[in-house]
């Protein structure tokens, strides 16, 4: 017997009977309490409306009749509502990639894509990675129901801190930076994760005030560093609405000059999704912003669809690859393709490139090898208080020399 999986209960879908009472007889050794089997897609939702509470997790093969993976896979989004989603199937890499894409782009829990025939070893190397990962990490799951005025009063008390993570030079294993992620210390709550409030934030107008605290704190923290010799950017997140203000980069430029901080010092990190969202007014504000000399960073490259052509119209100084290809790329030649395709892009639109979530030495060797130039992930540290970077510095430097 393996150990149990964190999933209680599963539904198959596949048209072999053979491969799905295989999967079934896995998923029971596993400890899975398998509460159907279907036969295709369409038969699938009929035994999920019969449910009274959904799997934890779905088995879903690509090509089957009737319904088949892609299509049911669109319908479980429509409905909101979905277990976590492993796609096995006997079809080529690339396809099964692309599912990934579009399974997480629906915003669906996907624990993986692997190839058939299924063994219990690919599945539960999924299922342990699936439950490390950012869709199955705790401060991705709203446990803590926030109300808006909550936020109002954190910003008005100042209850939102920010917590800094090193960027690493992989040739020299030194510190060349560090992004700065807010948490919010709640009174009552106790620390909560910016996942569960930050799109909250962004819908109710009140990032922008968060926005420049967290620069404010960015701002006092550089200082003190480099009061003690250290000579460090900060990497600041702005949401997808931010680049609409056009105010933004004028705020931000009064503000960084009032602490007297050369703006080269400051990286604002940007998704290629909120860039092409509008076009017009995002690079307005980019323009203006690069113009006074701050970095811009693509952050989460490759999530999103931007040509190369489209990411050169835009000043960028950095690219972001994504924790999505960078975790395991050790382990899949498809990752490492990704990851190498997107080292090469920076490269070629004479960007620095920076890898985020690398978790392992396999992965931190990958990347060296393959020319990037930063990394950033757990392996070296995780997000820190200010006062606690120094420290850390001190202690850590020869280790993270040597990975
Ligand atoms: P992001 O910009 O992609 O930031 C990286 C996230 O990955 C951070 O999560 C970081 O703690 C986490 N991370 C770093 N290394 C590793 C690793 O090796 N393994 C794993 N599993 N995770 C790693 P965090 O701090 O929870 O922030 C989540 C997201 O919230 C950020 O994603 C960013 O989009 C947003 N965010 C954070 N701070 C701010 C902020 O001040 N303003 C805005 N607008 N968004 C923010
Ligand atoms: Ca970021
Ligand atoms: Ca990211």
């Amino acid at each position: 017997m393996s150990q149990p999986s964190q999933f209680a209960t599963v539904m198959i879908v596949d048209d072999s009977a053979v491969q799905n009472n295989h999967a079934a007889t896995l998923c029971r050794q596993l400890g899975i309490d398998v509460v159907g089997q279907a036969k295709d897609g369409q038969h699938a939702l009929e035994l999920l409306a019969a449910l009274a509470t959904l799997p934890s997790l779905l088995i879903i093969d690509l090509e089957m009749p009737v319904m088949d993976g892609i299509s049911l896979i669109q319908k479980l989004a429509d409905q909101h509502q979905s277990g976590a989603i492993l796609i096995v199937s006997s079809r080529e890499a690339a396809l099964l990639s692309s599912v990934k894409t579009m399974i997480k782009a629906y915003g669906l829990p996907l624990v993986d894509a692997i190839a058939k025939p299924l063994n219990i070893d690919t599945l539960t190397a999924s299922f342990a990675r699936y439950a490390t990962s950012k869709a199955y990490a705790p401060s991705q799951q709203p446990k803590t129901i926030i109300h808006v005025t909550e936020i109002v009063a954190a910003i008005t008390d100042q209850q939102f801190i920010a917590y800094f993570q090193p960027k690493i030079r992989l040739s020299n294993g030194m510190i060349q930076g560090v992004e700065a992620l807010v948490r919010w210390k709640h009174p009552e709550k106790g620390m909560i994760f910016p996942n569960d409030f930050i799109p909250q934030a962004e819908e109710h107008g009140l990032i922008h005030d968060i926005t420049l605290q967290m620069l404010d704190m960015s701002l006092i923290w550089l200082k003190y560093w480099q009061s003690h010799g250290l000579n460090l950017t900060v990497s600041i997140n702005l949401s997808a609405g931010a680049l609409a203000d056009l105010s933004l980069a004028e705020q931000i430029g009064n503000r960084v000059a009032a602490a007297g901080i050369a703006p080269k010092q400051i990286v604002l990190e940007i998704t290629e999704t909120a860039v092409m969202a509008d076009v017009a007014l995002s690079l307005t504000t980019l323009a203006r912003l690069r113009l006074n000399g701050f970095g811009l960073s693509i952050d989460d490259y490759g999530t999103g669809f931007s040509s190369m052509q489209q990411l050169s119209r835009i000043p960028f100084t950095e690219l972001k690859i994504d924790r999505s290809f960078v975790d395991g790329a050790s382990d899949s030649l498809q990752l490492e393709n990704m990851v190498s395709i997107a080292i090469d892009t920076a490269k070629k639109l004479g960007l620095s490139s920076v890898a985020e979530g690398v978790e392992t030495a396999a992965d931190w060797q990958l990347l060296k090898r393959l020319g990037c130039e930063v990394a950033q992930g757990y392996l070296a540290a995780k997000p820190m208080p200010g006062e606690a970077l120094i420290e850390w510095i001190k202690h850590n430097s020869k280790r993270v020399r040597e990975i």
